[in-house]
């Protein structure tokens, strides 16, 4: 079944031919650029976010990933440092000077975003329509993550439903998909890669750690991502993964990131894409 594409249109590579290449405070994406988030899963304390930071940027890292709002599966469980985690945030951009990134999960927060470098739009709330239009009307870029069990059509009308209002700059995001397959915690759609390409001029990335859910995985997923021609990764960094407050499970360490981040800076060239 082929995409329809006339339901896009901004969104459409037929009315923009040329890949959107954004500048987020000096950080390239989409274009021949290839650009790496990472960090925590979750904020949990300024020495956490602020340590890792200063690892993942001495590795290369161009973006600075971490939850303040978490989605959890159970009311029971942590979710977030709120405002007080947006916080740590900025002062670890403070300090190292990467751009960072950051879930929304209520509109009502958005004052709290400020000092943000992209809003995240997390796999739950692809759908969430009134969300995206507000999203829309904001200056700030948009990182859509496609939902857990959305086809390749809706994600791409969900950035559709953001550029309708006026913000055309969005990154697509494939964090995998609920399959039967359980032995992952998601299966990762790496073929939507080079569809996606084909269809939009929008810059898309992936999430070898949410697809995944396993650490030993991240790495060759990581690589085969940039095979496949996506333009980043983000991937969670955690300085203790089995004492992480969410996702321990899928977080690498720093010192496992700075060789999957030296790896793909050597294989770059050969995929056209610089580092
Ligand atoms: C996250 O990035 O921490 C996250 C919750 O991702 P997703 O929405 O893809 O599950
Ligand atoms: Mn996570």
């Amino acid at each position: 079944m082929e995409l329809k594409e006339k339901a896009f249109k901004s969104v459409s590579r037929k009315n923009h031919p040329e890949d959107t290449v954004l500048d987020i405070g000096g950080v390239k994406v989409g274009g021949n650029n290839f650009t790496l988030i990472a960090g925590p899963c979750s904020v949990e304390s300024e020495e956490q976010i602020i340590g890792i930071a200063r690892a993942v940027k001495a590795s290369g890292a161009h973006m600075l990933r971490g939850g303040a709002f978490k989605p959890r599966s159970s009311p029971y469980a942590f979710q977030g440092l709120k405002a007080l985690g947006m916080d740590y945030l900025s002062e670890a951009k403070r300090v190292t000077g990467l751009p960072i990134v950051t879930e929304i999960m209520n509109i009502n927060h958005l004052s709290l975003f400020s000092d943000v470098d992209i809003i995240q739009v997390g796999a739950r709330n692809m759908q969430n329509f009134e969300l995206l239009k507000e999203l829309g009307r904001t200056d700030k870029p948009i990182l859509l993550k496609r939902g857990l069990a959305n086809t390749l059509q809706e994600f791409l009308m969900s950035a559709e439903y953001i550029m309708s209002e006026g913000n055309y700059r969005v990154i697509l995001c494939e964090r995998g998909i609920r399959t039967f397959e359980g032995v992952t915690r998601n299966t990762l759609d790496l073929s939507c890669i080079p569809i996606i390409k084909e269809a939009t001029h929008l810059p898309i990335i992936v999430d070898p750690s949410h697809s995944t859910g396993i650490a030993k995985l991240v790495a060759p997923m990581s690589y085969a991502s940039m095979a496949a021609g996506a333009d980043g990764l983000i991937i969670e960094v955690h300085n203790d993964p089995e004492n992480a407050l969410c996702d321990g499970d899928q977080s690498i360490l720093p010192t496992e990131f700075d060789v999957i981040s030296k790896k793909l800076s050597g294989m770059a060239e050969l995929f056209g894409k610089a580092t």
